[in-house]
């Protein structure tokens, strides 16, 4: 007998399908694909048990007639392109002829489908494949596409699909992106007789991601907006400010020439525009849509063209980086300056329009000379000065060599400190300002951080687990200069800290850290970065902490000098101008 055999036709399609069909989502998404090439604009979706048990797809499309019906479930088959060189200049979704074909062959499969001029419809059914029964039919002018049992007849595959609701996500996350890139269209999602999602036509995406993610969101994003040089390559869309944060990344949506793509370079130069805005774990939401010479991106590489490559990917990340941080600089400078013009005497500040909200304070790109003050030799307790400081004038030199001018007029409760400069009347948070210079700081002496041996060990009890991890970290807290023994199976001690530490809450910081060491198996950069976040938490004066006219002085005169300096790194403002316009319009002067 022969060894080799030629696969039945059925079977050859079943494998087929498999390429295409490889999970609900994929269904959904070359039936709506479909309604769209159909010039639909009323899509509606239905699933049930994550789209195993049912997936039905309706438009209101230019439907097919009989003959095109019959012929469309036929493998090869399409009305969108004749030969492979069409392929190129193809503007429709699908163009592989075989979607209809293939999960015909996995599923027991309906179509019914009229014309606008045709008085009758026809619906026909199959079941993996084998056509069961055609009929007339009287239906609205559409298409309607149901998929029930999907893989019945494919064990093996069935076999690989993952929970109801890991396929729902799935789902949902493609049915959040076409709505996105779709916004005039009206889509409606259902999900085990539930409504999930409806979105009447919109005028523009804005409206979409109001409809899909809620009305608080409408505070919460910024449009955005910028093209390269060689304008060959621009973005353009809609990204969420630092006061809104997810945990992860399901609310980035990136399209290509309209195309969704999921490129996980791309979203990392996106997560990265928020350094220093969104705290560590945390991520942004956002819609992008990236315009680029097709002929320097390559969509063929992957076979339900989910991913795209591009001939210059770091001129895109670079892109859609700066631009995010841009943005986000823009808005937060303009939040905290107060919406009114700047006082005549102040500089015209280009807030909208420059990149750093360079007229708060000039930003100082090289800061290492300017932490003297936290060298070793400094210790940060301050002795309480004896002059008058309410009348101070201070004067410090910015980078331009532009005198910045401050008065420092007190703290209230504590917890704010009140100046006064060229801006207007500032507000700073004390705790939320410290903590980014001291995270600026931690991130500067990264790996060199200036340490001091403590006279007594901080002993701090903690379980026999918490003190397993921290001792097998030991040397990931030894970069941040944090030296721990083992004393007991219970107790581990605190040899050397930063100096900025010595007075921090140390078990604090050592058992949240355990924490962090316990949920994080993956990545080291994030591990550091939250590790520096907590020291400098920990080590940031309080609200509610008395502080020394000169511990004022020095905080204020730092923060000027970092960068990033308008929010905490969680994300809070550090600072409030009340220009002086906007004082004397609430006092009715002007
Ligand atoms: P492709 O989309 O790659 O052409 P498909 O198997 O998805 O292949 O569809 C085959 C053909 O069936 C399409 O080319 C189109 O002419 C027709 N068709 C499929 N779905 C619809 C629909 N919802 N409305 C109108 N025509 C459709
Ligand atoms: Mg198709």
């Amino acid at each position: 007998m022969n060894k080799i055999r030629l696969l039945s036709p059925q079977e050859i399609q079943k494998i087929a399908a498999g390429e295409v069909v490889e999970r609900p989502a994929n269904v959904v998404k070359e039936l709506v694909e479909n309604a769209l090439d159909a010039q639909a604009t009323y899509i509606e979706i239905i699933i049930k048990d994550g789209g195993e048990s049912f997936i039905g797809v309706t438009d209101n499309g230019c439907g097919m007639s009989p003959e095109d019906a019959r012929l469309s479930i036929a493998p090869h088959t399409t009305s969108k392109i004749s030969s492979v060189d069409d392929l190129v200049q193809l503007a429709t979704f699908g163009f592989r002829g075989e979607a209809l074909a293939s999960m015909c062959a996995v599923s027991d499969f309906t179509l019914k489908t009229k014309r606008e001029n045709d008085d009758t419809g026809i619906q026909l059914n199959f079941k993996n494949g084998v056509l069961e029964r055609e009929e007339i039919v009287s239906c609205p002018t559409g298409t309607m596409v149901s998929v029930a049992d999907l893989f019945a007849n494919i064990p093996a595959r069935k076999k690989f699909l993952k929970a109801s609701e890991t396929e729902m996500r799935h789902i949902t996350q493609f049915f959040q992106a076409t709505a996105l890139s779709n916004p005039a269209i009206h889509f409606k999602l259902m999900c085990d007789n539930k409504l999930v999602q409806q979105c009447p036509p919109a005028e523009n995406t804005q409206m979409r991601v109001v409809q899909l993610w809620g009305h608080h969101m409408a505070q919460n994003i910024l449009p955005i907006t910028a093209e390269n040089d060689q304008k060959q390559l621009s973005i353009h869309g809609l990204i969420s400010n630092h006061q809104f944060q997810r945990f992860n990344t399901a609310n980035i949506f990136l399209f290509v020439n309209q195309r969704w793509v999921k490129n996980s370079n791309l979203i990392k130069a996106f997560i990265r525009g928020y350094q220093q805005v969104l705290p560590p774990g945390k991520y942004p939401a956002g819609v992008l849509f990236i315009k680029i010479d097709p002929a320097n991106i390559d969509v063929n590489i992957h076979p339900r063209k989910e991913e795209v490559q591009f001939l210059h990917e770091r001129t895109v990340e670079q892109l859609i980086q700066q631009t995010i941080k841009q943005t986000l600089e823009a808005h937060v400078s303009k939040q905290i300056i107060t919406p009114f013009a700047p006082p005549p005497h102040a500089p015209q500040a280009t807030l909208t329009s420059s990149p750093a909200p360079a007229h708060i304070w000039q930003p100082v790109d090289e800061p290492i000379p300017q932490w003297a003050a936290y060298q070793p030799a400094t210790p940060p307790t301050i002795v309480e000065p004896t002059v008058a400081y309410a009348q101070q004038t201070v004067t410090q030199t910015a980078p331009d060599n532009q005198p910045e001018t401050y008065r420092i007029i007190g703290q209230y409760l504590n917890t704010y400190i009140i100046i006064e400069n060229e801006q207007g009347l500032v507000l700073i948070d004390q705790h939320a300002a410290h903590e980014r210079i001291l995270y600026e700081l931690f991130a500067q002496r990264f790996q060199e951080v200036a340490c001091s041996q403590l006279l007594f060990p901080t002993v701090v009890a903690v379980t026999h687990d918490e003190a397993q991890l921290l001792i097998d970290n030991a040397a990931t807290l030894a970069i941040h200069g944090i030296a721990i023994d083992r004393i007991a199976s219970d107790r581990i001690a605190i040899r050397s800290v930063p100096v900025n530490l010595k007075n921090a809450d140390l078990a604090g910081l050592l058992i949240h850290c355990a924490d962090l060491f316990a949920q994080s198996q993956t990545n080291v950069d994030m591990l550091h970065e939250y590790i520096r976040a907590q020291m400098a938490c920990k080590a940031a004066v309080k609200g509610g902490d008395e502080l020394s006219k000169q511990q004022i002085n020095e905080l204020v005169t730092q923060l000027s000098k970092i960068n990033n300096r308008l929010t905490c790194p969680h994300g809070r403002p550090t600072m409030w101008i009340i220009s002086l316009p906007e004082l004397e319009k609430h006092f009715k002067r002007i």
